[in-house]
């Protein structure tokens, strides 16, 4: 039996993690799963799967956690601290599906004892890209992509050699505004924001999909992960969400990796890889689909893509400056304290007010750092929010 934990287990990704270990109980012994607010159901799930331990991130819920495990014999625990201590947990494989980059500490901890970490959560490469996978070198863990795009080009890429890849296409949605008119944006609404055309997801993913902030986290982590030079990662938007992404070998060949948008997919593969196993996602029908759409991204609509640029050529710890103001600006929107625009803004300008001090954005990435750069950016994005309300 393979030891496995789910680390946001309740949310989006992890609630699909939770549905293709619960299909085939008897190959799994779950060990931790951690939640956030919602008891009920991180207790019902760690009854479901019978897991040594539940654990929320908020100390205050931890007397009704543990109420609503009396008589498992479900340990309960709560807090930052027991995060980071449920992933140093042994087990084999990891789902690391927390929002954020909160994700990024109970993930290292998961690497050092040398579980695989089925990495959901982008946060974790954009932020400490370069100490991640330095933590896997030295302690002989693997990571595997769940983020659909990049499990659509690591499987393109199974077999191939990495100096014949000449370009990454990751393909976008487009988001909630795709079609809007430009200068409707400025008032776009958090409810407007919140809805997306094709995929079911957690509510700041899908805001950062209509802003493509996600999109831009997910280029910083394609080349993180597969180590390629910014200038051969490009984006294109395919409304439809069928082709996740595509690699281009040098001699003109693209390998597309096509399926139905369901998270299934890309967590299964992780579950199961190096094979493949029967997968309860829809099959797709192209004769039915008739036709699939690309066209370029407009920068105006887009400028989170343009900033993502701008931190690959700038590196260090710009991606957990970007990512933590990005955080932020997400809080204020979802809180209808800022436009919808004005998310970009307020990152770009912390992003600038870094630049001006390069000795921050250059010191070495150790998890300290990293956090203090991540608390450091809220704050100064907090300060730019508040010079904005008091134009
Ligand atoms: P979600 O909001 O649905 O769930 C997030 C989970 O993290 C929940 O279990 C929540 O309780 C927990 N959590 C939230 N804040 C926390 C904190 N401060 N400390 C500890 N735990 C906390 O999110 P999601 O849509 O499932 O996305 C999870 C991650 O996977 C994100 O990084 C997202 O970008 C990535 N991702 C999601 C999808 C998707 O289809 N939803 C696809 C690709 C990648
Ligand atoms: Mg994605």
């Amino acid at each position: 039996m393979r030891k496995v934990s789910i680390f946001g287990a309740t949310g989006s990704v992890g609630q699909n993690t939770v549905d293709l270990i619960a299909r085939d109980p008897d190959s799994y012994d779950v060990v931790a799963l951690t939640g956030g607010a919602n008891i009920a159901l991180l207790a019902q799930d760690a009854k479901r799967l019978n897991a040594d331990i539940a654990i929320t991130a908020y100390d205050s819920r931890l007397e009704e956690l543990r109420a609503a495990l009396a008589g498992t014999g479900i340990e309960a625990a709560a807090g930052q601290a027991a995060l980071i201590e449920a992933g140093a947990r042994p087990v084999n494989w990891v789902m690391s599906a927390i929002v954020g980059a909160a994700g990024l500490a109970p993930g290292l901890e998961a690497l050092k004892q040398g579980a695989t970490l089925a990495l959901a959560n982008k946060e974790t490469l954009v932020c400490a890209g370069k100490l991640v996978l330095d933590t896997a070198r030295k302690h002989n863990a693997r990571l595997l992509p769940v983020d659909s795009e990049h499990s659509a080009i690591f499987q393109a890429l199974v077999g191939e050699d990495m100096a014949a890849v000449e370009r990454i296409i990751i393909t976008a949605s487009g988001g909630a505004f795709r079609d809007w008119p430009l200068d409707a944006l400025e008032h776009a609404s958090l409810a407007e924001a919140s809805s997306h055309p094709n995929w079911d997801m957690g509510q700041r993913i899908t805001i950062d999909s209509a802003s493509m902030f996600n999109k831009a986290l997910e280029v910083i982590e394609t080349r993180e992960f597969f180590g390629v030079d910014p200038s051969q990662i490009e984006v294109i938007i395919h409304p439809e969400s069928m082709v996740h992404s595509l690699v281009g070998f040098r001699d003109g060949a693209l390998m597309a990796h096509l399926g139905a948008p369901d998270m299934r997919h890309a967590i299964g593969y992780a579950l199961h890889w190096p094979d493949r196993r029967d997968l309860p996602v829809a099959r797709l029908d192209l004769a039915q689909l008739g036709q699939l759409n690309f066209k370029a991204p407009e920068d105006a609509r887009y400028p989170a893509l343009r900033l993502a640029y701008d931190v690959m050529d700038r590196g260090g710890l710009s991606g957990a400056v970007f990512n933590a103001a990005k955080e932020r600006a997400l809080d204020a929107f979802i809180a209808e304290r800022i436009g919808f625009l004005d998310m970009a803004r307020v990152v770009e300008q912390v992003l600038d007010r870094f630049e001006a001090n390069p000795g921050l954005i250059d010191a070495q990435m150790t998890l300290d750092n990293v956090t203090q750069t991540d608390h450091l950016a809220r704050q100064w994005a907090d300060e730019a929010m508040a010079q904005r309300a008091g134009r």
